[in-house]
């Protein structure tokens, strides 16, 4: 069985008056079944422009310029506009980051749960969509009495529970949570990560997982991919990403853990991200960049793939690639 995602060149720009930025630059990448994929990088840095383009929920002045995005075997980009409504929730779920604050404060919870899927099962009786939301609300750890209450009355880690059990209620085959443990606390960050562990698990999806936190993400995915100016810079296994990262980036990013040694301080990484309307040349690292080389200011580096199929685009690894080849 093949990768259930399979993006490839994904692109997308952005008119704006001070000029073109382009906010994600020939992205691609796979997820299998079952893979949990760990999205990275700076604010700024296009992972949430990815999960919309994915999505088709770039808004203008942003554009969609280019690539495909393949779910199984419907390919997401070339959908009509209603086909691509239907494939929202039903093949590909996104829970948008601040998903839970944005519950209707005055209607019950199960109601916007049903609202969410009446479109697509219009056949189904009032009494299978209830039944369905039930299971979802179970399968999250909630007791079916959410049903029938309101926002307010649930806890933080309840809420954001409602919004995975609502992208679940189709039983989509892709899940793309974005910052889904952002403003809750250690305890409860965890809880909603094993919450997404288990329905993954209970419906077979391939997840994507935006955020911040690579150390709380380490312990859930089984890949992590690294985002920088709109390019997806490495891709790597959680486990090469952690003990051996190839990218100067990711070095930066993982050595910048709070650890032992330097007590558990976040230091982040020296330099500021940078503009993508005044993107600088050849790698956007360069100016960052401790192991910036001429060739870095004026060439583009493409993404290679290393052993194990890693991927990697830095101009330090163009030797190293087994066919010395761009993927
Ligand atoms: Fe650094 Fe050059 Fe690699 Fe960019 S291509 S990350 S500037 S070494
Ligand atoms: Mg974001």
């Amino acid at each position: 069985p093949g990768p259930v995602l399979q993006v490839s060149k994904l692109e997308v720009t952005y008119y704006t008056d001070l000029g073109r930025a382009k906010a994600l630059d020939d992205v691609s990448f796979t997820l299998e079944a079952g893979q949990k994929l760990g999205m990275v990088g700076e604010s700024g840095s296009g992972k949430s422009t990815l999960a919309l383009a994915m999505m088709r929920m770039i808004k203008p002045p942003g554009r969609i310029e280019g690539g495909q995005v393949f779910v199984g075997d419907t390919e997401l980009m070339s959908l009509s506009e209603d086909g691509m409504r239907r494939a929202r929730l039903n093949k590909v779920a996104y829970i948008p980051q601040g998903a839970m604050n944005s519950l209707n404060p005055v209607i019950r919870i199960g109601a916007q749960m049903v609202d969410a899927i009446k479109a697509h099962m219009p056949q189904e009786s009032r009494k299978a969509i209830n039944d369905r939301c039930v299971h979802a609300l179970r399968s999250v750890d909630l007791d079916p009495g959410v049903f029938h209450m309101y926002a307010h009355e649930l806890s933080g880690g309840m809420k954001q529970r409602v919004c995975i059990a609502i992208g679940i209620l189709l039983e989509p085959q892709v899940i793309i949570a974005d910052e889904p443990t952002s403003a809750l606390d250690v305890v409860t960050q965890r809880q909603v990560m094993e919450t997404i562990d288990r329905v993954q698990d209970q419906i077979n999806a391939a997840v994507i997982l935006i955020g911040h936190d690579m150390g709380l993400m380490a312990q859930f995915v089984d890949k992590v991919a690294v985002m920088y100016a709109g390019r997806l810079v490495e891709v790597s296994s959680v486990r090469e990403m952690f003990t051996d990262p190839k990218h100067p980036y990711a070095r930066a990013l993982i050595s910048s853990l709070p650890n032992l040694d330097n007590k558990g301080v976040f230091r982040g990484i020296p330099g500021l991200a940078p503009s993508l309307l005044q993107l600088p040349g050849g790698c956007a690292f360069h100016p960052r960049c401790p192991y910036a080389m001429p060739a870095c200011t004026s060439d583009r580096p493409e993404v290679l793939t290393l052993e194990h199929g890693r991927r990697v685009a830095c101009h330090l690894f163009d030797a190293e690639a087994p066919h010395g080849q761009p993927a």
